[in-house]
């Protein structure tokens, strides 16, 4: 699908089938569903997914020929994000194409293919039998836009080892603590109730004082956040990115904040009214400026952080 994609923490899309079906509050503004239902027609959103062509299936392969002129450009390896129309990892998909996916991946290795799922509690069950062949260029990532998908998505992600794990904070629809995650009994990551999953490690009661284990291998690496845009954005809270970039930088984890969306920062403002304001529970403002006027800057610093690349 695209060559270069405007996506900030991606090179190029490449979408292996396009259709998915609503499962989290971060799907009710579904831009895929905008774009290939809603104005397009291309399929229906909820019902059957469509494969895309032969010759856009070719494209990774023509990627994979074409790696060292870009590695020779860039400084390093091309990343490709899957499925920015679908969810790669949906059980409404045949399994063959999926099988044709993870064959495509193994015979891409100078790609590195990112991974982002709302769906981690299926990651286990569509992996491939050669996972182990492919994970060194496979970044896994899930969506948690508050709390309550932290606490659920995470764990299922760090039950698999990959070249990069990350989350993509994106709407962010409430506060959310990494470092004092709380996964369910049936998922819990070594077993305890409350883990920081910024370091890899489960804590001392009471919770967030210090790690009690060693921070350890089954971490997140990397932090995308972002606003919603589109005409129904739901407001984010400013402190809620401060937050998330905060903790990251106190861990070590790169932060890379994609955008405000229509929704900005005020500071300070005594009182305001109608539909261009929005006032949160302790008294903070956002105002609907718009995607563009808003731009990328968090307290005046674009933050563009990047794992380390695979090898
Ligand atoms: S998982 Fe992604 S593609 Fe599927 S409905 Fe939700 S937002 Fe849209």
């Amino acid at each position: 699908m695209a060559e270069t994609s405007a996506i900030e923490w991606t090179d190029s899309t490449f979408n292996p089938w396009i259709g998915c079906t609503k499962i989290s509050p971060a799907c009710d503004h579904c831009y895929a569903e905008a774009l290939m239902d809603k104005r397009h027609g291309r399929v229906k959103w909820g019902g059957e997914r469509s494969r895309t062509s032969e010759s856009n299936w070719q494209q990774p392969r023509r990627w994979q020929k074409q790696a060292a002129a870009f590695f020779a450009e860039h400084g390093r390896r091309q990343r490709v994000f899957c499925s920015s129309l679908a969810d790669v990892f949906d059980n409404q998909v045949p399994t063959e194409w999926r099988d044709d996916l993870w064959a495509l991946i193994r015979d891409t290795p100078a790609l590195d293919w990112q991974l982002l799922t709302k769906r981690p509690q299926n990651i286990g069950k569509m992996l491939p039998a050669f996972w182990d062949e492919v994970r060194g260029h496979v970044w896994l990532g899930t969506t948690v836009e508050d709390q309550q998908r932290a606490d659920m998505n995470i764990p299922h992600l760090l039950r698999h080892d990959a070249a990069v794990r990350f989350i993509s904070v994106e709407p962010m629809l409430g506060p959310i603590d990494l470092e004092a995650a709380r996964p369910a009994e049936n998922i819990r990551v070594f077993g305890f109730p409350v883990v920081d999953v910024l370091r890899g490690c489960h804590m001392h009661a009471p919770y967030g004082i210090r790690p009690r284990s060693k921070p350890g291998k089954a971490k997140v690496n990397w932090v995308i956040a972002g606003g919603e845009s589109g005409p129904e954005a739901r407001p984010s809270h400013p402190d809620w990115f401060r937050s998330l970039r905060d903790q990251c930088a106190a861990a070590g984890v790169p932060f890379l904040f994609k955008q405000w969306g229509e929704w900005g920062d005020t500071g300070p403002i005594i009182s305001a009214s109608g539909p261009l304001f929005h006032q949160f529970e302790n008294g903070a403002w956002v105002q609907r400026y718009g995607k563009k006027a808003n731009g990328r800057l968090l307290d005046n610093v674009e933050h563009n952080g990047f794992p380390e690349a695979s090898p």
